[in-house]
C-alpha cells in the first residue's frame, strides 16, 4: 500500500458513455479528474442504437466531428411492424428535427463507440485506468470520500477524491449496496440476441432504420443494421413466454421467435448468424437516491428503463454532462453538498418517467400507434419527438391522447438526493 492515498477532484467509477461524458467534461474543465474501468478496451457491449437526443451531448464533448467520419451507420428513423409483416409508416426524425444535426444519428458498435468516446475524454484532461475494479466506496461520516481498487497485478489501494460519480452500468454499484435498488413494478423482460452478416436490409435513408417487430405476447424483435454488413438482432419478452415448452436454450428461443414474425423472417432469410447468442435479464430498475454526500450516481447506475426505444445511451450521455457540468460548479464554489444535484435528479427521473409511459403504452395489448394517429393526427409528431428523447418535453397531451386507448402509470417516486440531514443506510 502506498503510504499517502493518491489524491483527485473527482474519480468515476466506470468508463463506459456517462463516465467518458462526464469525464470529458470535468477534464476540460482542467479538474483532476480519474475514470476507473475495470476492462480492456476496446470490449463488448450491448445498447447499439443510437437516438436524436444523444447529438446535443455527443456535440458538447465534440465528439460529432469524430461520429461523422466514423463509418457507423447512419439512422433516421424507427418502424414498427406487426407478426403478420404489416409495417407502420417510418417514424422519421427529420420530420420534426433538423435533418443536418438532430435528427440523423447512428447505429453503433459499442467496441468502437466506447472506445472513441473513452479516447476523448483522455484527449480532454482525463486520466483512465483500464483493467482496475472498484472494490468498494470510502467514507468519513456518511461522506463518500473515494474508492478501493485492485488493479489487474492484484494490487488494491485507495484512491481519494473530492467527489466519486458512480457510473458503473448495469453493476449499479452504490445503489446495489447501499439497497437503493428499486424495480420497475411491471417491465421485468429478458432478451436474447445475435447478429447477422449480409442480411436483407433497407435502402437509401431506411437501410439505418430501427425496425422493432412485434412477437405475439408482450414482446418484441430489435433490427438494427450495423455497418460493415452486420445486423444486431434480438427480442425482448417475458422469460415465460420465451422459455414455454421447456425451450431453455439461447439459440433455440431466438430462431423460434424469429418464425413468429413474416418480416424478420424475410429479412434473415439470406445472410449467416455469426457470433454467440447473448442473454440478459437485467431488467428496469432505479435507484432511491440519485445522489449522497460526495457521491452522485450517474447513467444506468442510477436508472435503467426497458430498451424498446433505445433510450439507454442518450439518457447516459445526458446524465453524464448533466452531472460534469453540476460538478463543476460545485468544485468552483466549494460546495459539493448532495442538494446541489436535486436539479440533476428531478429532470433525469422525469424524462425517464415520459419515456416510461409510452414503453408501459407500447406493452400493452389495446394499445396501437396507427389507431392513436388515425383518431389524433398530430400525435405523430409528439410520438416522434419522445422516441427522438425529447424526454423534457410536456407531454401531457399526448398522455390524454393516448390514455384513452389504454391506462398509462402514475410517475415513481424516486431520485431526490440524500440529504446528509436524512436518516440513511450509510454509504459503503
Ligand atoms: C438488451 C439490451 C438492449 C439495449 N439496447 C439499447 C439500444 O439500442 N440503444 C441504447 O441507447 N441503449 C440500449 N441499451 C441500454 C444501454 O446498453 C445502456 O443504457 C448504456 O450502456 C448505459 O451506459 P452507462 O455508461 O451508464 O453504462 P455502461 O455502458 O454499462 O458502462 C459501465 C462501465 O462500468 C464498468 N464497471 C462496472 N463496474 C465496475 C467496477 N466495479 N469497477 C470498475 N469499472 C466498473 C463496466 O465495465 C462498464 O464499462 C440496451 C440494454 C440492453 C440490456
Amino acid at each position: 500500500m502506498p503510504s499517502s492515498p493518491e489524491s483527485y477532484d473527482v474519480v468515476i467509477i466506470g468508463g463506459g458513455p456517462a463516465g467518458a461524458c462526464a469525464g470529458a467534461i470535468l477534464g476540460e474543465y482542467g479538474h483532476r479528474v480519474l475514470i476507473v474501468e475495470r476492462e480492456k478496451f476496446p470490449r463488448y457491449h450491448i445498447g447499439e442504437s443510437l437516438i436524436p437526443f444523444t447529438f446535443q451531448p455527443l456535440e458538447r464533448i465534440g465528439m460529432i466531428p469524430k461520429m461523422k467520419q466514423s463509418a457507423f451507420q447512419k439512422k433516421y428513423s424507427v418502424t414498427f411492424v406487426s407478426p403478420d409483416g404489416k409495417r407502420s409508416q417510418p417514424f422519421y426524425f427529420f420530420n420534426r428535427y433538423d435533418r443536418e444535426t438532430v435528427a440523423q444519428t447512428w447505429q453503433v458498435l459499442r467496441s468502437e463507440f466506447d472506445q472513441m468516446m473513452l479516447d476523448n475524454a483522455r484527449e480532454k484532461g482525463a486520466q483512465v485506468r483500464e483493467e482496475t475494479t472498484v472494490n468498494r466506496t470510502l467514507t468519513e461520516g456518511d461522506r463518500v470520500v473515494g474508492v478501493e481498487v485492485t488493479d489487474k497485478s492484484g494490487r488494491t489501494y485507495e484512491i481519494h477524491a473530492k467527489m466519486t460519480l458512480d457510473c458503473s452500468g448495469k453493476e449499479a454499484f452504490t445503489s446495489n449496496r447501499n439497497g437503493w435498488r428499486l424495480k420497475d413494478p411491471y417491465l421485468n423482460k429478458i432478451a436474447v440476441w445475435t447478429y447477422y452478416k449480409d442480411s436483407k436490409r433497407g435502402e437509401g435513408i431506411d437501410e439505418g432504420d430501427t425496425t422493432v417487430c412485434y412477437v405475439p405476447d408482450k414482446g418484441w424483435f430489435w433490427h438494427i443494421p450495423q455497418h460493415r454488413g452486420m445486423t444486431s438482432v434480438g427480442v425482448v419478452a417475458e422469460g415465460k413466454y420465451l422459455t414455454r415448452g421447456g425451450v431453455r436454450e439461447p439459440k433455440d428461443i431466438f430462431h423460434r421467435e424469429v418464425e413468429e414474425n413474416l418480416w424478420l423472417k424475410d429479412r434473415l432469410s439470406i445472410g449467416e448468424p455469426c457470433g454467440e447468442y447473448w442473454i440478459t435479464s437485467e431488467y428496469s430498475r432505479h435507484s432511491r437516491y440519485c445522489a449522497a454526500p460526495g457521491l452522485v450516481l450517474v447513467g444506468d447506475a442510477f436508472a435503467f428503463l426497458d430498451p424498446v426505444f433505445s433510450s439507454g445511451v442518450m439518457l447516459a450521455l445526458k446524465s453524464g454532462q448533466f452531472v460534469g457540468e453540476t460538478v463543476h460548479e460545485g468544485l468552483v464554489a466549494g460546495d459539493l453538498s448532495p442538494a446541489r444535484f436535486a436539479e440533476y435528479g428531478a429532470k433525469m427521473r422525469a424524462g425517464v418517467e415520459n419515456m416510461r409511459k409510452l414503453v408501459y403504452a407500447f406493452y400493452d395489448p389495446n394499445f396501437s400507434f396507427r389507431e392513436v394517429i388515425k383518431r389524433y393526427p398530430e400525435a405523430g409528431g409528439e410520438i416522434t419527438d419522445c422516441l427522438s428523447g425529447d424526454v423534457n418535453k410536456d407531454f401531457t397531451p399526448l398522455w390524454n391522447k393516448i390514455r384513452e386507448f389504454v391506462p398509462l402509470p402514475d410517475d415513481l417516486p424516486y431520485g431526490e438526493p440524500l440529504g446528509a440531514e436524512a436518516p440513511a443506510p450509510a454509504a459503503r
